[in-house]
């Protein structure tokens, strides 16, 4: 029978006639609702039901106290602060501190703890004695071991922290004096006050009071709850368990073995304390890998239950940590069609957080100008654009906007870009903030905006909103009481501090359905079967984290909540849920992470050893057990050869694409890589960049010689350079590189560009290196441009027939520059790192044997000149001489520099030799890739996998 059908029993045997009249009160709200459930099935006619209260809510009604939120508290105890500490640090930077303040003052009166005596400044050894008379030898013996750590010397820390520490007294009763005038408060504070009152006066209540479910009671509550059972008759009903309750060393039980000694409580203890912690359940441990692992071993195991027919109300998930609550609504069957969730969840985890936080980014990095108009920084716009709440809503134009951002490389986003939309979310988002609004009122405005459109999942999203949209307008009246304007780095600062420590109570109809819960949640109630997540020591019981101003030594002699008190409260949490369950299942992170030493709690250890209950330990460990890697082999099936078609005239002439010496490289170094990036197509979305790296220096240079060498061949029919050109291709350098990095960066003509940061020292290079290429140039002039990068294209299709069918492939280039000279002419291309010039011969550049495909084996930039010394002639003929060479930047300050390739070590003057055998060559691999019998395998030489894209597919 759980403990709330007992009360009910206890309701409906002792108070029959006067249900009505009772007051219930529980540690907290949610064990009413179950009461009642429990009390209808009970009573056979219509009865007034007793009345429910929480402690808080039962004690408030004694109080015209208003309880207000932690946000405006901090705030109160800085406006306190200040008057004792002028010139003090500013609101933002004092919050941090301000929430430690408030949880120590919260302690001090839920310990009536006089706060003088607590803060009071020790000046000399002597001095402790006299001033700590009220002590007893033990506790004095603590303050003394503590100050004396201060004398003879301190230590700068020591010396700060003496500082602060003795105007805490001060601080104490002047936020008092400041909520008493606001007529604010929180809990232990207006529960200190009625504990003061009822000296003098008693605190009245109609009918009977019963307190159920209790332990761990505060001093302040203790006495409370002892001043209604001795003034008014009222009864406690203890939810407890011989098997800690009798056992001295059973921390469980500490507290209510001190009830069951006390003058009061102790009438209220049954004669006979029930025992059902030791008798027959079922209990098992699993050990998982990987958080993530637990919350889907939890979905499997409650499936099961729910297919042998188990309801959904005899289930209870509890979580210990609140971030694996979404983890674990992911991982819940299908067949849950109800759910409650009864648990604090913080703010900062949810999805609404992060896209407020990419909105406030979205404004520091906003900028107008009078040129370019409001534009936005694209790190942060894009986080907007691809967060899922916006990103479900308007897919496709978001979709065409994303691409266009990172196709442009557009550094800065356009406003008119983002109207375009026609988002009104995105419009609230991406706009400039009027000078009179404030943040607060900014992100006020885009939760509204939100709040209309976004489609409940769990029925969670609107509580978020509703709760960032409290906490904003808290934020919006401290920053209207504020003195001066907070700027947006002040304020993104406050937010992300405010929204840390605000939990949203996610509390629905508690009796429906599968029950998720936090571990304080389940006080006073029992499921059959209950699974409980996170069971790691450090996690149960939770290690010590949230810091105080009072030291340890302090606390103890002070009685003060040391960690030994958190440790009992987890101890009697876990046990209670033993004395009613059928089936117990708790699951472990197996794997030592971020701090946590991935073994089970001690709790666990404790039981195993203690109690006679069976545990059975299992360890789930397939989710990261080292998998031996299997080969990947694709076949070339029909789909896959119907995929490789574009590259032959089987498609249609717009579909057609054209294989590259890029291409073949790849598939030089692996088949498979080639696979993924040239048949199925997976590129790898590079990242926006708003300086240039390695792959991009590159790009901006051919850019700018591109766009220099075209200028200087405007209007000439020869498209000759002759010495005569050099004064106006020199000066006109600087503005070529601008046009190259306006390219880049998808500024366009029109929109102000400004090169800064790193971005000025690189134009700085590329200028160097173009000066360079000039000066070679001129050395080497005159002569005629055949064609630059974009201006021509080199195609050539190529016939092959492998396993019989005949495929006309379609290979091309843009070949960085062709030039000619005296019947000489250049296939040129420029590498911005240092390729190797060495062929040896035409046979080794298509030498795959393994161990030369990497680097110092096989040629990649020689078969790529070689492959343009061949489309050349494909489409000029060949009557001049064809020299491929490569303007290598890193060899260009070398005194000999020469671009040719060279062969057996000399100078490769004239290609057309070889191109008979690279033709004959060329045709084996083609016909080896477009092979039926020839799969996409792996490479055998792993160092090819070191920078590839795809090594995680792999493995590798
Ligand atoms: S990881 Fe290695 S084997 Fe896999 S595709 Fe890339 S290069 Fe090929």
């Amino acid at each position: 029978m759980t403990f709330l059908s007992q009360v009910a029993d206890h309701l409906i045997t002792n108070h029959k006639e006067n249900l009505g009249d009772v007051t219930v009160v529980f540690p907290n709200r949610r064990a009413g609702l179950f009461l009642k459930k429990h009390l209808s099935k009970k009573v056979d006619k219509p009865v007034w039901s007793p009345t429910v209260y929480s402690l808080e809510d039962f004690l408030f009604r004694y109080s015209n106290v208003k309880k207000t939120d932690t946000l405006a508290l901090v705030f109160e105890l800085f406006e306190a602060f200040k008057t004792h500490h002028p010139g003090s640090e500013g609101f933002e930077s004092f919050y941090f501190w301000g929430e430690m303040l408030l949880r120590d003052f919260e302690e001090v009166d839920h310990y009536l703890v006089n706060p003088k005596q607590l803060f009071h400044h020790i000046k000399s050894d002597r001095q402790i004695a006299e001033d700590f008379y009220f002590l007893d030898e033990e506790q004095e013996k603590l303050i003394q071991k503590f100050w004396q750590e201060f004398f003879p010397s301190a230590t700068k820390s020591q010396e700060q922290f003496v500082e602060t520490w003795k105007i805490l007294a001060p601080v104490y009763e002047t936020f008092k004096e400041r909520l008493q005038k606001n007529g604010i408060g929180y809990t232990s504070h207006i529960y200190r006050q009625l504990a003061e009152k009822i000296d003098g006066e008693q605190l009245s209540v109609k009918g009977p009071v019963i307190f159920a479910g209790f332990n761990a009671l505060t001093p302040v509550e203790e006495l409370l709850i002892k001043h209604f059972v001795s003034e008014n008759q009222s009864e406690v009903l203890w939810d407890i368990d011989a098997y800690y309750l009798e056992n001295d060393v059973q921390e469980a039980g500490g507290f209510l073995r001190q009830y069951q000694k006390d003058n009061i409580l102790r009438k209220s203890f049954p004669e006979t304390i029930p025992s059902a912690i030791n008798t027959e359940k079922h209990v098992d441990v699993t050990g998982v890998s990987l958080e993530i692992g637990q919350a889907k071993a939890i979905g499997e195991q409650i499936g099961e239950l729910l297919d042998d027919g188990v309801p959904l109300e005899e289930i209870v998930i509890i979580l210990p940590q609140d971030y694996m609550l979404f983890p674990v609504l992911n991982a819940i069957p299908e067949q849950v069609d109800k759910l409650n969730v009864t648990m604090g969840y913080p703010l900062k985890e949810t999805p609404l957080f992060g896209l407020l936080e990419a909105a406030l980014e979205v404004q520091e990095h906003s900028q107008l100008s009078a040129t370019n108009g409001l534009s936005f920084y694209h790190k942060p716009t894009l986080d907007v654009l691809s967060h899922p709440y916006l990103y479900k809503e308007e897919k496709n134009p978001l979709d065409k906007l994303i691409k266009d951002i990172k196709k442009k490389n557009q550094v800065r986003v356009f406003h008119d870009d983002i109207q375009e939309v026609g988002s009104t979310v995105l419009n609230t988002i991406f706009r400039q903030i009027k000078t009179e609004e404030n943040y607060a009122t900014y992100l006020q405005h885009v939760v509204e905006v939100l709040g209309q459109q976004v489609v409940e999942r769990f029925g969670l999203e609107r509580e978020y909103l509703y709760h960032f949209q409290q906490m904003l307008a808290r934020l919006n009246q401290i920053l209207a009481a504020q003195s001066t304007q907070v700027d947006l780095k002040t304020f993104k600062g406050l937010f992300r501090k405010a929204t840390r420590s605000i939990k949203i109570p996610f509390s629905g109809e508690p009796v429906e359905g599968l029950q998720v819960m936090g571990v304080l949640e389940t006080r006073n109630l029992d499921f059959k079967h209950v699974f409980m997540l996170n069971m790691n020591e450090d996690i149960f019981p939770a290690a010590q984290r949230n810091g105080s101003f009072v030291p340890y030594r302090i606390r103890k002699a002070f009685d003060l909540p040391t960690f030994e008190v958190q440790d009992a409260i987890y101890a009697y949490l876990f046990y209670r849920l033993f004395q009613r369950s059928e089936r117990l299942s708790f699951y472990y992170n197996m794997y030592a992470d971020f701090g946590m030493s991935g073994e089970v709690s001690r709790f666990i250890r404790q039981l195993e050893q203690e109690s006679k209950l069976t545990i059975r330990r299992k360890k789930l460990s397939n989710s990261i057990q080292v998998k031996e890697r299997l080969p990947i082999s694709i076949d070339k099936t029909d789909d896959v050869l119907e995929n490789l078609s574009i590259y032959t005239d089987k498609v249609s002439p717009k579909d057609q694409k054209r294989l590259s010496a890029s291409a073949l490289n790849v598939y030089f170094n692996c088949k498979l890589q080639f696979y993924f990036k040239y048949v199925l197509r997976l590129f790898s979305g590079d990242e926006l960049s708003d300086e240039l790296d390695k792959r991009n220096f590159g790009n901006v240079l051919h850019m700018a010689l591109e766009y220099l060498y075209l200028d200087a061949i405007d209007g000439k029919p020869d498209r000759s350079i002759t010495e005569n050109d050099f004064f106006k291709i020199r000066n006109s350098v600087d503005g070529a590189i601008e046009k190259a990095f306006r390219k880049h960066f998808g500024m366009g003509d029109k929109r102000k560009f400004v090169l800064k940061d790193r971005n000025v020292v690189m134009a700085d290079l590329i200028r160097k290196f173009v000066n360079k290429i000039i000066d070679l140039d001129e050395e080497y002039a005159p002569f005629s441009i055949v064609s630059l990068e974009k201006e021509d294209k080199y195609e050539r299709t190529f016939r092959v027939q492998p396993n019989g069918s005949v495929y006309n492939i379609r290979l091309g280039a843009d070949i960085d520059r062709v030039d000619k000279k005296d019947g000489a002419v250049r296939v040129i291309d420029y590498k911005s790192g240092k390729d190797a010039r060495e062929i040896e011969n035409v046979d080794k550049v298509f030498d795959t044997t393994p161990g030369t495909t990497w680097k110092k084996g096989r040629n990649k930039a020689g078969f790529q000149t070689l492959f343009y010394a061949w489309l050349y002639t494909s489409k000029h003929g060949s009557n001049d001489a064809v020299i491929p060479g490569l303007l290598n930047m890193q060899e260009l300050f070398q005194k000999d520099f020469d671009y040719r390739l060279t062969e057996g070590g000399e100078p490769l003057t004239d290609a057309r030799p070889h191109l008979e055998a690279f033709e004959s060559k060329l045709g084996d691999l083609l016909k080896d890739i477009f092979s039926r019998d020839v799969p996409f395998d792996q490479t055998e030489d792993e160092r090819t996998c070191k920078f590839c894209d795809f090594k995680g597919i792999c493995g590798r």
